[in-house]
Parts: C-alpha cells; sequence; structure tokens
C-alpha cells in the first residue's frame, strides 16, 4: 500500500521535540492568545519576509477577515480562479461580494494574467490569486494589472509554505497573504489553523482584534468580529515543525524531480515549473486523458491517488446557479483530466519508484 499521505511517518521524526513543546504548554496552563502563537507568528512572519503575522483558526478564516478588513463588502467583485479549494471563493461571497473567475494557465494551473481585463468592471476591488499545488501565480503579471487599476492583491498562499517567487518566498507580493496549518498543508499543525502576513501594521493590527470579537482592550468590542485564534498546542507545535519545513520542501522536490525524470517518456502531461517560481510541490498533479481509469487501476494496485480538484468552483452546486453563464475551457478541461500522484516528504524513493511502475503498467 502506497499512502497518498502519512502523518504518523512524521511524527516518528519529530515526536519528541512536539511532546516537549506540548508539555510546556499544559504545564503553563494558558491555551489562547498566549506566548507561543506569538512566538510563532513571528517566526513565521520572518520566515516568509514580511513584518507582521496573525495567526487564526484556520485559512479559510485568514481568507476571510483578510478580504473584510480591506473593506471587500456587498456589491464588490473580486478577481479570482475556479481551479482551487472551495474556500477561496467562500471568503468571498461570505463578505458578501461576488467571485468573477478568470481562468488559468494550462502549464501551471494558476491565474492567467492575460485573462484578467476583460473580467474587470467599476465594481473589480481585489485580485485574489492561489498559489495552486505549491506553484507560484504570475505574480508579476497580476500586480502589475492590478496595480494599474488600483486593486489590491491577496495572495492565496494556504498551499504554497515556502515556495519562491523570483528568489524570494510567496507571501509578500501583494497586500497580504493567507496561509492554512490545515494538517496535510506542507506545515501543518494537529488540527485547524491559519495566518494571515502582512507588511502593513493598519491592517495587522485591524486582523488582530477581527480574530478576537473586534476587540483590543478586554470588553471594548469595536467593531463586530468573530472567534478565530490559533491555540497555544496548535502554535507550539507549529514552531518546532517550522524548522522542518525547508528540509521537508526540498525532499518533496527530490521526490518530484524522480517522478519526472522516470514518468518524462509516457504520455502523461507533468507539472511545469515556471522559470520564475520554485515549487514547493503540495501536490504532484499529472495530466492524462483516461484519469479515471489510471486511478481505478492504480487503486487496485494499493497506490492512492485524489483528484484536485474534480469540480471547478463554477459548477459547484453552491455557485452553479450564479455563475451559470460563466465559461472557463482551460479549467474545465484541467479537471477532468489531473490525477495526484503520492506527495509527502516521508516518501521512500523505493516506493515512489513502486508508484512510477505502476503507473507505467497502468496507463
Ligand atoms: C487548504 C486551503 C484553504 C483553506 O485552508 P483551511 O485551513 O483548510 O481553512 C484555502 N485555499 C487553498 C488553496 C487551500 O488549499
Amino acid at each position: 500500500m502506497i499512502p497518498f499521505v502519512d502523518l504518523k511517518r512524521e511524527y516518528a521524526e519529530i515526536g519528541e521535540d512536539v511532546t516537549t513543546a506540548l508539555e510546556r504548554v499544559v504545564q503553563r496552563g494558558w491555551f489562547l492568545l498566549g506566548e507561543e502563537a506569538e512566538s510563532f507568528e513571528e517566526a513565521f512572519a520572518a520566515y516568509v519576509g514580511v513584518e507582521h503575522g496573525v495567526s487564526m483558526n484556520s485559512g479559510s478564516d485568514a481568507l476571510f477577515l483578510v478580504l473584510k478588513a480591506l473593506g471587500i463588502q456587498e456589491g464588490d467583485e473580486v478577481i479570482t480562479v475556479a481551479h482551487t479549494f472551495i474556500s477561496t471563493a467562500d471568503a468571498i461571497v461570505r463578505n458578501g461580494a461576488t467571485p468573477v473567475f478568470v481562468d488559468i494557465d494550462p502549464d501551471t494551473y494558476c491565474m492567467d494574467p492575460t485573462k484578467i481585463e476583460a473580467k474587470l468592471s467599476g465594481k473589480t476591488k481585489l485580485v485574489l490569486p492561489v498559489h495552486l499545488y505549491g506553484h507560484p501565480a504570475a505574480m508579476d503579471a497580476i500586480v502589475s494589472v492590478a496595480r494599474e487599476h488600483r486593486l489590491s492583491v491577496v495572495e492565496d498562499a494556504c498551499q504554497a509554505h515556502g515556495a519562491t517567487y523570483q528568489g524570494h518566498p510567496v507571501g509578500r507580493l501583494g497586500d497580504a497573504a493567507c496561509f492554512s496549518f490545515y494538517p496535510t498543508k506542507n506545515l501543518g499543525a494537529y488540527g485547524d489553523g491559519g495566518m494571515a502576513v502582512t507588511n502593513d501594521s493598519a491592517l495587522a493590527e485591524k486582523l488582530r482584534m477581527a480574530r478576537n470579537y473586534g476587540q483590543q482592550h478586554k470588553h471594548c468590542h469595536e467593531f463586530v468580529g468573530v472567534n478565530s485564534r490559533l491555540d497555544e498546542i496548535q502554535a507550539a507545535l507549529l514552531r518546532v515543525k517550522l524548522h522542518h519545513l525547508d528540509h521537508w520542501n526540498t525532499r518533496r522536490r527530490a521526490i518530484a524531480q524522480l517522478y519526472t525524470e522516470h514518468l518524462r517518456d509516457t504520455e502523461l502531461i507533468l507539472p511545469h515549473e515556471h522559470e520564475d517560481a520554485r515549487s514547493v510541490y503540495h501536490l504532484y498533479v499529472v495530466r492524462c486523458q483516461q484519469r479515471d481509469r489510471l486511478q481505478q487501476r492504480l487503486s487496485e494496485r494499493g497506490i492512492q491517488t485524489q483528484i484536485h480538484y474534480p469540480v471547478p468552483i463554477h459548477k459547484q452546486p453552491a455557485y452553479a446557479q450564479s455563475h451559470r453563464q460563466v465559461s472557463l475551457p482551460v479549467t474545465e478541461q484541467a479537471c477532468t483530466e489531473i490525477l495526484s500522484l503520492p506527495m509527502h516528504p516521508f516518501l521512500t524513493d523505493d516506493e515512489v519508484m513502486q508508484t512510477i511502475k505502476g503507473v507505467k503498467e497502468c496507463l
């Protein structure tokens, strides 16, 4: 059996440090908005190369609250992609605004910047690109269109901790960026977690209040916020894991290289890394015209694969009615052909080679 992800193996590597960190929190008896979250915010912001990190309960909440703090409201339009996890678009709708989907670049599966301008209207306020599968979106072009039209830019970096664009980590290329610490992300908690990062002090301050009932001082609620904090146990754990992020990402890249080297001579379309980008391979996604058949055959051999994502957002029941007219040919085609192969830093070379052999035999 080759598991798609296996977090038990990760614990085997870091268990001792994790236990020490968790014990420290439990002994201290302080579980929310304490020194662990603060230290982790500082460390992660420094890792990204920005001034401020504001930890939250999830990447979804980080996206929701960042958009709200940037003033997104009913009547506004936000440019994003339909080829992403649902919560990218939900963050827009939860603020009463409308997602306007642009198609993706068929090579990187990220927002195609040349398609943005045609979708702008007087109501457009913000552009929300996604660094999908660990591969940075074409930020140069995206930011330049956005600036020309005075639009804010927020990066959905929930799959791209440590990915670099033109040599710098993603997360500092727009007005703010959002990360998720969902357990299977490149940097994952033992539960939910997320963070917004920004160089804008006023925005950071607003976010700190928004995640904590709109209060800066106890019992004074300046606006209606939410309860969305990263608890001390998760923060302590993430401080430990942050030290491993770079070598885990390096291992993901080595696995990706192995896949690419040995699958190059097949009919599969393999991931393409843009020259400006260094992917952290949150997922290794191939394309195959007989995708469902391949997935079925691999499953019969015990090789687990997944599809990210089988249905584009504008075709989801929650969105289909309001986006009837939307046509995104590249997105729609990709959804029928993509397949995510097993990918996590604890795959052995032997397992990768078994997967490669399996794929070749199942095509
Ligand atoms: C995981 C993910 C999110 C949401 O993060 P959660 O922490 O699970 O709420 C948002 N966008 C993308 C692209 C993601 O992969």
